[in-house]
């Protein structure tokens, strides 16, 4: 028998359908045993006795901004801020890094990119614009995760939204290459038309800039993107759903058979809108915080399991470009990318008692199934061997100076969690322990594999 690499010991185990102390045992960065003693030794022990041992988190909404934008931020320091965090895998978005990744040898660019830096495991989306669909193929055939579009303005200007015969094109496209699409759901017409009455009658402070973007701009464009997914057969990820009404059609639509999922992030769980007036500029995003009552349905929906991922949609910015008074020139993005975890169980399972698997499958299992990262999300032989400790009893401040992030801004700073990570473990290396970095950037590119092939059934 090979000498294994690595016993973790003693933990409190998270798997998707159960929680139990026990023993995992790596070998070759992937996990070979998970139960409750495992006799022998391994090259490394670690004592988890009174932690929680969780999947890391599969994060599959980030914006790194590298290349072309690495002042943002950049694989170097948002890996960073994941590996600390607890998250050991991240698909990264097509915009906000320049070029964007709308073509082969952009694709190629941010691969090199990543893989000089990346500190944990990564997949990349690649963009589904009006000027890119004749290079859909060359994205899927490098192993884009899938395409994103945003059916209102990105704020980017090399990365235009995409219309409605853009949308029906591309997934008609992506259909046949056997890749997701992902919509940002907001209406264009009508959200463009809110924000130019407010800003030319100049009401441009954080009210204004909320009721420039209601719940419907919103509900609407959920409801269009799943009739044209319906209609091309297309799979569709609907990012950062902020209110539950859009959530709702998302799962009357799965309820038919529509192949459509629900992502929200941590700021539309922890924040309302009273907090975009109280936070200002740092808090802006898009679509925006909501109030208590959209808070609300959310956390009903998720417990339901109505909501299958839940993401950071990091989208950082240098802080020159978060601050001011005129809210629709702020950017609109928050950092959140470290974090994703704590927040999550501090919110989740300590303050609502949401059990540990349900959340390790919105943050881990969930993402990695839906875009088809065979050997990430959960704790079992087979698996990759990337872990997090995690000491649920602990309660700390999370400060400016913790952040990994090139900009240590974000408006979960100077809040209070109960939940930190303690160590993270990528492929069996420890990659960050106690909020400090471990080792050299060692992330590798995911692709997605390929569908489980149907068996025909046996002749009679
Ligand atoms: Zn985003």
């Amino acid at each position: 028998m090979t000498r294994l690499d690595l016993l973790v010991r003693g933990g409190v185990v998270v798997t998707p359908c159960d929680i139990s102390i026990g023993d995992i045992a790596v070998s070759h960065g992937q996990i070979v045993e998970v139960s409750p003693e495992i006799a022998g030794t391994a090259r490394e022990e670690i004592d988890a006795r009174g932690l929680h041992v969780l999947p890391g988190a599969v994060d599959v909404h980030v914006h790194f901004n590298e290349p072309g934008r690495t002042d943002w931020e950049g694989w170097a320091t948002g890996s960073a801020a994941c590996a600390v965090g607890g998250t050991t895998t991240v698909a990264e978005m097509p915009l906000n890094a320049h070029p964007p990744t709308l073509d082969g040898p952009s694709f190629d660019a941010k691969r090199k990119a990543a893989e000089a830096s990346s500190r944990v495991d990564f997949a990349l989306w690649g963009g589904l614009t009006p000027v890119n669909l004749e290079r859909m193929e060359e994205l899927a055939e490098r192993g884009a995760a899938g395409f994103k579009a945003f059916m209102s303005s990105s704020g980017i200007d090399d990365f235009p939204a995409a219309d409605d015969a853009t949308l029906f094109a591309g997934m008609r496209r992506a259909a046949a290459l056997g890749l997701p699409v992902a919509v940002h759901a907001e209406n264009d017409a009508l959200t463009k038309a809110l924000a130019a009455a407010s800003v030319a009658a100049g009401q441009i402070i954080a009210r204004d800039y909320l009721a420039s973007r209601p719940a419907i701009a919103e509900i609407e464009a959920i409801a269009r993107a799943i009739l044209l997914a319906e209609e091309t057969g297309c799979a569709l990820h609907v990012v950062h759903v902020s209110t539950g009404r859009g959530v709702a059609q998302i799962a009357a639509a799965r309820a038919r058979g529509v192949d459509v999922t629900a992502e929200t992030c941590p700021h539309y769980l922890l924040f309302d809108e009273d907090d975009l007036q109280r936070l200002g500029a740092i808090a802006k995003c898009a679509p925006p915080l909501r109030p208590r009552c959209e808070v609300d349905q959310l956390w009903q929906a998720l417990v339901r399991g109505n909501i299958q991922i839940i993401a950071s949609d990091h989208s950082p910015a240098p802080a020159r470009m978060k601050s001011g008074d005129d809210f629709f020139r702020i950017w609109g993005g928050i950092s959140g990318c470290q974090s994703l975890l704590t927040s999550l169980l501090s919110a989740g399972h300590i303050e609502r008692e949401i059990p540990l698997p349900s959340l390790a499958s919105l943050i881990a299992d969930g993402p990695a199934s839906r875009f088809r990262m065979a050997t990430k999300g959960r704790i079992a032989p087979g698996y990759d061997a990337d872990l997090v400790l995690v000491d649920l009893g602990e309660t700390f401040a999370l400060r400016d100076h913790d952040l990994q992030y090139r900009h240590k801004q974000s408006p979960f700073a100077g809040m209070t969690f109960t939940s930190r990570p303690r160590r993270t473990i990528l492929r069996g290396q420890t990659v960050a322990i106690d909020g400090t970095v471990v080792g050299m950037p060692c992330g590798h590119l995911l692709t997605p594999a390929l569908p489980v092939p149907v068996p025909l059934p046996a002749p009679e």
